[in-house]
């Protein structure tokens, strides 16, 4: 029997075999008023063959705004409503945190059922250090700005997780090695819980060109878990990723033996490596 103070209820759902979905993960969901999720077509046959049957609100990225307030207001009515992503924990690379910032807000309650989040099991079936670690979720879709935000964290001594979708994964991979360095440790981890699941680890030279190699290897969902940089190279990369962007940004103004030496200069970055950068 639910607890009847209202609440918001953040539910985890499976991410993609259903007999992850936790016993009271089913208890909570059969017990609210609603429940708000992605897409109500894709939610509905996991609630249904749970034998659960409680309406269903749309809450997703292009409409959380406007839903926020209005699901706000049924919880000060006294109702409990739940939120479940398409698949996973939800809120992690999935909408829902201004509702939980907007409910706290109100006063009320917002709890939670733990579960299946493709990033945490991607990271512990990775067996590289899991004591710190940094979720990146998505990379940008466009090419220079992936590269960019990839420059920017080749200096990360934390292993970092990222996301990345079946259409982009092989590009994913050659950006990594190109920006992290061929040789960095990674692990690709592909439908997670699912018949088909895989995780090959390696070097990113080695993953990008395994999976790049096999089309059957490029289906289904992905996670790519990178090893951080020891600390000591973790500070040179940072200074080389700095002088790289001073760099690109000099050039535009500047002849590349001026760019190099002031960008150099600046970040404390070799000017030689630089140079390497104005010739790619
Ligand atoms: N909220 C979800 C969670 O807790 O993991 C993540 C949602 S995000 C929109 C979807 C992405 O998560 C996919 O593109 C993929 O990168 C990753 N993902 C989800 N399920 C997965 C699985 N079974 N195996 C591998 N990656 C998965």
């Amino acid at each position: 029997m639910q607890d009847p103070t209202p609440t918001l209820w953040l539910v985890a759902t499976p991410i993609g075999n259903r007999g992850d979905l936790a016993p009271r993960a089913v208890e909570v969901l059969r017990s609210v008023a609603a429940i708000a999720c992605e897409d109500t077509r894709h939610s509905r046959p996991l609630l249904a063959a749970f034998g659960i049957e409680r309406p269903l609100v749309a809450y997703h990225e292009h409409n959380e705004r406007e839903a926020t307030p209005k699901l706000v207001a049924r919880l000060s009515a006294g109702e409990s409503i739940a939120l479940i992503a398409d698949a996973g924990t939800p809120l992690v690379s999935d909408p829902g945190w201004r509702l939980v910032d907007a409910t706290r807000a109100a006063g009320i309650r917002v709890s939670a059922v733990p579960g299946p989040c493709a990033a945490i099991v991607a990271l512990t079936l990775s067996g590289l250090p899991t004591d710190r670690f940094a979720f990146e979720g998505f990379l940008p879709a466009k090419a220079a700005a992936r590269r960019a935000r990839l420059d920017a964290l080749a200096g990360e001594s934390r292993t970092q997780v990222f996301y990345e979708a079946r259409h982009r994964i092989v590009e994913c991979l050659a950006d990594l090695a190109s920006t992290f360095g061929s040789t960095r440790r990674a692990v690709v981890a592909r439908e997670l819980t699912k018949l088909h699941e895989t995780v090959y680890a390696g070097t990113l030279a080695e993953l990008g060109e395994r999976i790049g190699a096999c089309a059957d290897d490029q289906l289904g969902e992905f996670v790519v878990v990178v090893e951080g940089l020891p600390e000591d190279a973790a500070a040179d990369a940072a200074r080389l990723a700095e002088g790289r962007r001073l760099y690109r940004a000099l050039a535009k103004e500047l002849k590349p033996s001026a760019a190099a030496r002031i960008a150099a200069e600046i970040s404390g970055a070799p000017r030689r490596a630089l140079y390497g950068e104005a010739a790619e």
